[in-house]
């Protein structure tokens, strides 16, 4: 007997993977409700007001625009537009005795790895050689659009093809497909190389959400090395895309609606429909559902289903975050750690310290990453005033989110004023008198996060063997015609990683989307010159 065919389908979170899932599903000429706690699209990668000011939620920078990129190709399908800047000095990494730039070009790269570990240049040069051999091939893998796990068919068939065009590179990430960056770093001779591992697990732990010891080497490659394809402002900043995206939607037909948090949801077998409350006391009745919220929504059958309906459960710590948003005045900016005039500045600045990520740690975790948003152009909507060219900057560091949720009040606000003073301790160590230049600051938690985005673990899945390689989470579910999408399920954190996952989800619901992306007689190398 045949199913009922899916014609309506809510999204629930406007996130990156949500918005991405909407715009391929409503493309296709399904009716597509796209409910959204905040006011705003773009969850982790949207914006909030503050005293008059915008500020980035989470994410700053965008990889994967690039011509012919897997982002861009993703926009380009689903027709949003944006202008974009390329960034080449990405950030500067302050080790406790050195300064490591962090940059877009790849012969520039290559040389700032020489000579910011002169003690080991031609090891860590060689180990590099090897990262970017395996990111070469794990983008391949990506851009081809084959998924793990293997769910469908058509997940099968992509991922034979993908391999048989490409055995040569393939051959790069087989060879080490369960091993660690750890692994790779012994292999190297260079695990007990200080500051050479302190970068890399700095690196790691802001994109991959895990350090060198439990990281996959695939995936992580793909992270170290994703910077060379190139990094990218969109005009207007980061939100923008995710305003842009939700535009395109309404455009294409989405019933985009905001302030609309998804309480429950039920399935009735009789009528293969799922239907939604939302605290505004809606109720939507749909044939599908995809859940892009990383977090769980109450759901029942009249029928009883095992299994998981959210990826919220994943193994090893996952990560909220702490963040400050300030207001740097102009003088500020004008210190040796960055001076605004010059073109060379970096985009960001990571404070690589020893601040541990293990368990007994009290404090931000991992690194500081600080972000500088100078004058933008004119027509920016997120812009910061002009006034005394104070600029817009933003801190975060990992936290672990039971650290702030469910504390009395009084002890919230004490612990938050001390993380507050002990970031910038850290900071004014590295970047004198940082803090001097603060003329106004807020202070976010995952208590804050949950409160506007109902969800205090921020980071998305650690690419871990075990989440990355050996059990990934897919789109399908045990649940009838409920999907997942987001950072919390393959290929896991980041905007573009969660867009592919909105891909994803949309293909696991109309196989016919993606067929234009990737036909099984076009070898997918023709795919990365087209
Ligand atoms: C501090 C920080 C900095 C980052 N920097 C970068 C960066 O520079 N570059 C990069 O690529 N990535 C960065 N990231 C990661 C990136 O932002 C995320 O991985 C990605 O945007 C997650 O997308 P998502 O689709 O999983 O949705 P999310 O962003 O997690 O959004 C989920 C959405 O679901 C909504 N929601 C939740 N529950 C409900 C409900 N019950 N009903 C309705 N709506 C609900 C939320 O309000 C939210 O809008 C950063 C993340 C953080 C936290």
């Amino acid at each position: 007997m045949r199913s009922r065919p899916i014609r309506s389908v809510a999204v629930v979170g406007a996130g990156m993977g949500g918005l991405t899932a909407s715009l391929y599903l409503a493309q296709r000429g399904h009716e597509v409700f796209l409910l959204e706690r905040a006011k705003y699209p773009g969850g982790t990668a949207g914006f909030y007001a503050k005293r008059g000011m915008v500020y980035p939620t989470g994410a700053t920078l965008t990889f994967g625009l690039e011509p012919g990129g897997l982002f861009a190709s993703i926009l380009q399908e689903v027709g949003v537009h944006l202008p974009l800047y390329p960034v080449n000095h990405v950030m500067d990494v302050r080790l406790p005795d050195r300064n490591v730039p962090v940059v877009a070009s790849r012969a520039e790269w290559l040389a700032a790895l020489k000579t910011s570990f002169p003690e080991r240049a031609s090891q860590v040069v060689r180990f590099w050689r090897a990262v970017e051999k395996t990111a070469q091939a794990a983008y391949l893998f990506a851009k081809a659009r084959a998924a793990l796990p293997v769910q469908t068919r058509e997940d099968f068939l992509h991922i034979l093809a993908t391999m048989a065009a490409n055995k040569s590179m393939l051959g790069f990430g087989v060879q080490r497909l369960r091993a660690t960056v750890a692994d790779a770093l012994r292999e190297f001779h260079l695990d007990d190389y200080g500051p050479f591992r302190l970068f890399i697990d700095a690196q790691l732990f802001d994109a991959v959400q895990t350090t060198s010891e439990w990281a996959a080497w695939l995936p992580s490659c793909l992270a170290l090395d994703i910077y060379r394809y190139g990094v990218w402002l969109p005009q207007g900043g980061v939100p923008a895309l995710a305003a842009a995206m939700a535009d395109r939607a309404r455009t294409l037909g989405v019933h985009v609606l905001f302030s609309n948090t998804v309480t429950d949801a039920t399935y009735s077998q009789a009528s293969k429909q799922w239907c939604l409350r939302t605290n505004r006391g809606h109720e939507l009745c749909v044939d599908a559902v995809v859940n892009a919220t990383g977090t769980r929504v109450t759901t029942q059958t009249d029928e009883p289903v095992s299994g998981d309906n959210s990826a919220s459960q994943v193994s090893g710590a996952q990560w909220g975050a702490v963040r400050i948003d300030a207001l740097m005045s102009g003088q500020g900016v004008q210190e040796a750690w960055f001076h605004r005039d010059d073109p060379r500045a970096p985009f960001a600045i990571q404070i690589a310290d020893d601040a541990g990520v293990d368990a007994p740690h009290e404090g931000p975790c991992g690194p500081l990453y600080i972000t500088f948003h100078p004058e933008e152009p004119a027509e920016d909507r997120y812009g910061a005033p002009t006034g005394d060219h104070a600029i817009r900057v933003t801190v975060s560091a990992h936290t672990r989110p039971h650290d702030w949720l469910n504390l009395p009040k009084a002890m919230y606000h004490e612990r938050k004023q001390r993380w507050l003073q002990d970031m910038f301790e850290r900071i004014d160590r590295r970047l004198p008198h940082f803090s001097e230049h603060i003329v106004t600051c807020s202070m976010g938690t995952p208590l804050t996060y949950a409160r506007y985005l109902n969800k205090a673990w921020v980071g998305g899945v650690p690419l871990t063997v075990a989440n990355a390689i050996s059990r990934p989470r897919g789109p399908k579910t045990p649940w009838p015609r409920w999907y997942l999408a987001g950072d919390t399920v393959f290929p896991g954190p980041g905007m573009l990683s969660a867009a592919l996952s909105g891909f994803f989800a949309a293909r696991s619901i109309d196989p016919r989307i993606g067929q234009r992306a990737y036909k099984m007689h076009e070898s997918p190398s023709s795919l990365v010159r087209r």
